[in-house]
């Protein structure tokens, strides 16, 4: 903890008034009551997220105002104004009306972000159906098992994608009532049983009353990254989108005159959360980009579009960092006033190098498609301390604890202690189930805590340190060892790229640290760095945590969410079996 001094906020500096700006005093005077009141509300006290995102702005100077900006690949943008989204969704939701989808009805969504993944999305959601992205890059089988677990009425995805992923297999996803196609004119006259969206679209009306949905019918359901296992389906509420509008202000510090870009895709909880709800409940204009990585495009659309605020993870940090400053030297950012990543925990190093190369500081967040929104974050509002999660945001409590037994835990009050990260209930995004394991969502609550399966421990200023998942931990000579630490000490050296470090069964010791490593560009895999980096780390961790071995790789496994999944580092280290790789991300 504390290994990286802290970066100081200073108010010369910002060019905008942030959101939040004294953490103790929002902190005693936030509630989550008031929050929602300052979303409008029907009369008869119910929320839909749509309606807070899109329809509720229709009736302001936002109507006419970009909603989204989608990029093309050589063409020109598409650029949707929040009224046009009204009447898209609208559109959208008197179709599903037409087939009988309704009311909790679950939608799932197959694309890449194309505009129509996000209308179908609104859409589905004034309808009060129940909406489930998935990645488009899933192969066959974990669409047909997800589609299957959560017994989808609708599949809205392309002609492409039903082509290669879905044909072969529509008898094996029998709940499926309609699959509808985006794509060419007629596409779905070509692919028999199918309903063509854009024919559907041009027939519907473009009024329609959204559905009157409560704060707690569900509203979405995400499946987890399955970084430690098979991924679980996490419900969410429309009341969520408090947490959304809450969150998106005081850690993403959204403005209305902000442009803004989330790189995540809809397929994971942030991609939804805050690649669609939390910007367009602020009535901020979003970028939205289709395509694969690639360092020199990012840059470019940073500059180009004038991008405001970022939200971005730490394995894009370390890709940009991979492909060197040279090529981020081409370009400037002068638009650029607040950076935040989120999926893993970002090491000091790449704080750092966003203060040098975007100008600018990341700022690091914490939470799961559990929690449905920002619980952790380094605010605009404080000090950065780099390698930290930071601080509880206003509405949220957290703890360092120890389960005791299903009703109860021991909050450990001294900082600097490891424990288990705990959040008390009772925030709107919470998830309200795991689909169909109820066992497991109980066993995840002690009383009034919520157990998040992390560890991390607390400093004496509050900030949180991220330790490692319960799951990752390494038991040494008595020590308990977090990945994390090992992997941002071999990150400082200049030849390392990425690290991911596992536990080995070991005789003497219970567990030995090894390390897998992927290297810069220009350093060679060889005897002599491999000593060198042992050499670094004993230095820097001394010899009990330090790994006693380095492998190098060319790349580490990661999850589709960009995640490094150490458990199959684990299970190819010892010649175990895999276990769920379905959201495993292919090796470029
Ligand atoms: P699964 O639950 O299926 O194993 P997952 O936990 O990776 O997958 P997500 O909900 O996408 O699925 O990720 C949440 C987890 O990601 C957190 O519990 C934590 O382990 C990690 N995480 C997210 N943000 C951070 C962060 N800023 N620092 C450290 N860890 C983070
Ligand atoms: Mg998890």
């Amino acid at each position: 903890m504390n290994a990286s001094p802290t970066i100081r906020k200073n108010a010369a500096d910002l060019h905008v008034v942030p959101n939040f700006r004294d953490y103790e005093l929002e902190r005693s005077r936030f509630s989550w009551a008031n929050a929602a009141a300052s979303l409008a509300h029907e009369s008869g006290g119910g929320i839909n997220i749509a309606y807070q995102a899109v329809d509720r702005h229709c009736a302001t100077k936002l109507r006419d105002k970009v909603a989204l900006r989608f990029l093309g690949r050589d063409t020109a943008a598409r650029d949707i104004s929040f009224g046009e989204l009204a009447t898209l969704t609208n559109r959208f939701c008197n179709v599903l009306r037409s087939l009988g989808i309704g009311k909790g009805d679950r939608v799932f969504i197959l694309a890449a972000r194309i505009p129509e993944l996000y209308i179908a999305l609104l859409g589905a959601l004034k309808n009060g159906s129940v909406v489930s992205p998935l990645f488009s890059a899933f192969g066959p089988e974990p669409i047909a098992t997800r589609v299957n677990l959560g017994a989808a009425a609708l599949l809205v995805t392309t002609d492409a994608l039903y082509e290669r992923k879905i044909a072969n297999q529509r008898e094996a996803m029998p709940t499926l009532k309609h699959v509808m196609l985006v794509g060419q004119e007629g596409c779905a006259t070509r692919a028999p049983g199918t309903l063509d969206f854009a024919a559907l679209m041009s027939s519907a009306s473009d009024a329609c009353a959204y559905e009157p949905t409560s704060a707690e019918d569900t509203a979405l359901l995400h499946f987890t990254s399955g970084t430690t296992g098979t991924p679980k389906g996490a419900l969410h509420v429309h009341d969520a989108a408090v947490t959304h509008w809450v969150t998106g202000r005081y850690a993403l510090d959204l403005h209305a005159e902000d442009i803004y870009w989330c790189t995540a895709d809809p397929g994971w909880v942030t991609g939804t959360s805050y690649g669609v709800i939390a910007p367009l409940l602020h009535g901020v204009t979003s970028v939205v980009d289709r395509e694969d990585f690639d360092a020199e495009r990012w840059y470019r659309i940073l500059q180009d579009e004038r991008v405001r605020v970022w939200y971005t993870a730490p394995t894009a940090v370390r890709m940009l960092m991979r492909a060197g400053a040279d090529i981020a030297r081409k370009y400037t950012f002068p638009h650029l006033r607040f950076v935040a990543s989120v999926g893993e925990p970002l090491n000091p190093e790449a704080v750092w190098w966003g203060k040098d190369v975007l100008g600018l500081p990341i700022h690091d967040n914490w939470w799961q498609t559990e929690t449905g929104g920002i619980m952790i974050a380094n605010t605009p509002a404080f000090d950065i301390k780099p390698g930290s999660m930071g601080r509880p945001l206003p509405g949220i409590d957290a703890a360092i604890v120890e389960r005791r037994d299903d009703r109860s835990v021991k909050i450990i009050e001294e900082a600097g202690t490891q424990g288990e990260l705990a959040l008390k209930r009772g925030w709107p995004s919470m998830f309200r189930g795991y689909l169909h394991d109820e066992a497991r969502y109980r066993m995840s609550f002690a009383g009034d805590w919520y157990l998040t399966g992390d560890l991390a421990q607390r400093d004496t200023d509050g900030y949180y340190w991220f330790v490692g998942r319960a799951d990752d931990v390494i038991k040494s000579a008595g020590h308990l060892i977090g990945p994390f630490e090992v992997e941002s000490a071999l990150m400082e050296h200049p030849a390392v790229a990425e690290a991911g470090v596992i536990g080995k069964p070991d005789p003497v010791v219970g567990e030995s640290v090894k390390a897998f490593v992927s290297l810069n560009k220009g350093f060679d895999a060889g005897e002599a760095l491999r000593m060198e980096l042992l050499g670094h780390a004993r230095k820097r961790l001394g010899a009990a945590v330090a790994p006693k071995d380095i492998a190098f790789v060319e790349h580490l496994p990661h999850t589709r969410s960009g995640k490094i999944m150490r458990r199959l580092l684990k299970a190819r280290e010892l010649g175990l079996a895999e276990g769920d790789t379905s959201t495993l991300e292919p090796s470029p």
